[in-house]
């Protein structure tokens, strides 16, 4: 509870800082709460060919490839430094990145995407809805894409595709990307959620006094929680580690469990429930707000 408590919390701040347009390098520094979930943590190998190179609680993921390796999320500003640390620590080259993908245009996901591109030389491919967020350079460096996608493009780097599910309302163009991850002889469907909080600054009813965060925005929700729902799911990652019990997970593989932890397909359904149990009760208290 006192984690989701702090985690709304944290979205406030962001949601307030993007919505403000501060000067960037106002924005980009991180906040106490910020500094809290972006706590350096050494690398490690997830499943198959998929790493971690993320922060304590902001994510970041390696997939690599013989023919290169695909990077999913920047972090904030002050991530990347350490994402950049930890792909090295685990002995792979920052110029075998090809691409930078992204879950959603906030400052603690695509801050550190601007940082990335400059260090690896990969391609950035950006979410059609998502592009003029990640452009505007007020919340966060601007990430200029090199490839502009829609919902359910691929992306593809030797045999490994990531494939891009539009799940919309957390921002515009905010992406679920989903993989299938080789161990051995097995596969396993990967999924990388990109959010289906609504920030506690939201507005999903649209109301001529009242105006909706953005017009379509309850649509987008329920449109994310139909395709969510009908994603194959064995191994489930997303942008926050708090989403998955990162922390857990993390600890369960150190101690060498014989089941990989992340293999978790009833994490990723209580995951839905949870996100859409908050989404209806917001759409309750907006119809009926609590005297
Ligand atoms: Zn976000």
């Amino acid at each position: 509870m006192k984690s989701r408590i702090v985690s709304a919390i944290q979205c406030v701040l962001f949601a307030l800082a993007i919505l403000m347009v501060i000067p960037t390098a106002a924005v980009a520094q991180a906040n106490d709460l910020g500094r809290n979930m972006n706590q350096p943590v050494p690398p490690f190998h997830i499943i198959g060919n998929i790493y971690y190179v993320g922060a304590s609680d902001i994510t970041s993921y390696l997939i690599v490839t013989p023919a290169g390796d695909i990077l999913l999320d920047g972090g904030f500003v002050e991530t990347a430094p350490q994402i950049e640390a930890n792909i090295q620590k685990l002995g792979f080259k920052l110029k075998d990145v090809k691409f930078i993908l992204n879950s959603h245009a906030h400052l603690d996901h695509a801050g550190g995407i601007s940082e990335m591109k400059h260090a690896t030389g990969a391609k950035f491919v950006a979410m059609d809805q998502d592009v003029a967020a990640l452009t505007a350079g007020t919340a966060f460096p601007a990430a200029m894409p090199d490839r502009v996608i829609h919902d359910n493009d691929t992306v593809t780097v030797g045999a490994v595709t990531m494939t891009a599910h539009l799940t919309p309302g957390h921002t515009r163009g905010c992406t679920t990307w989903t993989t299938v991850a080789r161990d051995g002889v097995k596969r396993y469907n990967v999924v990388f959620v990109g959010s289906a909080t609504v920030l506690p600054n939201y507005k999903l009813i649209d109301l001529p006094n009242a105006p909706a965060t953005y017009p379509g925005i309850q649509a987008d929700y329920e449109k994310t929680f139909r395709v969510l729902r009908s994603l194959p799911c064995d191994v489930f990652l997303a942008s926050h580690g708090s989403f998955y019990s990162l922390v857990d997970k993390r600890s369960v593989m150190s101690k060498n469990s014989a089941q990989n932890p992340f293999i978790d397909p009833w994490g990723y359904q209580a995951y839905i429930l949870r996100a859409e149990a908050a989404f209806q009760k917001e759409l309750q208290n907006e119809q009926s707000p609590a005297k």
